[in-house]
């Protein structure tokens, strides 16, 4: 089963590079930062795009703000190989630029196809842009903490980690919507 999800993820990969998705940006990147964690997570994380720790090892969230979801992450019991953590981007812009919604664009059919394949329980998108491209009618201001149920998916928007580096305020509103994971992922049960 685990294996049936690895091989399909490592297929997904592959069709991106064999695709040539924003060549501009994989030319400008080191390498795809496709996603990581396990293929049975019971939830998935979405942030935006990789930055340059993540550009240069190849994975999601290694950085600062990768640091800071951990902490998050352990503080509901869970670590990240109990999770899987991608982005809508999976090149890094240059110079950490935000996304062009072209960008976004061009990932999204792979995105979906990585959530089909994993079926986690519950997406939560870290920051504005990931919630945007799946519900495009909230602001992240008002919609963070607050489970959405669409399409017969359940989505959680969460403040970007990031922002809590800059913002001590931030950093507990952020601990304080984790602390909800736990019984909303009892509820969906
Ligand atoms: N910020 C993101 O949105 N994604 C990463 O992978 C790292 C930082």
């Amino acid at each position: 089963m685990t294996q049936d999800k690895t091989t399909e993820l490592e297929q997904i990969k592959a069709d991106i590079e064999r695709d040539g998705v924003t060549p501009h940006l994989k030319a400008t990147a080191t390498q795809l930062v496709f996603g990581a964690g396990s293929p049975e997570a019971e939830i998935v994380f979405i942030g935006e795009a990789p930055g340059k720790n993540e550009d240069l090892q190849g994975e999601p969230f290694v950085g600062a703000a990768g640091k800071f979801l951990n902490e998050m992450l352990a503080s509901i019991g869970l670590e990240r190989k109990d999770v899987y953590i991608t982005n809508i981007v999976k090149y890094r812009p240059p110079e950490n630029r935000d996304p062009t919604p072209e960008e976004i664009a061009e990932f999204q059919p792979y995105l979906k196809r990585q959530l089909g394949v994993i079926r986690p329980k519950l997406v939560a998108f870290l920051g504005r842009h990931s919630m945007n491209v799946f519900l495009p009618e909230l602001r992240i201001s008002q919609a963070h903490g607050q489970p959405v149920r669409k399409g017969g998916q359940v989505y959680l928007p969460l403040f970007h980690p990031a922002a809590a580096l800059y913002n001590g305020g931030m950093r507990e509103t952020l601990l304080q919507d984790f602390s909800l994971i736990p019984a909303i992922l009892k509820k969906i049960g």
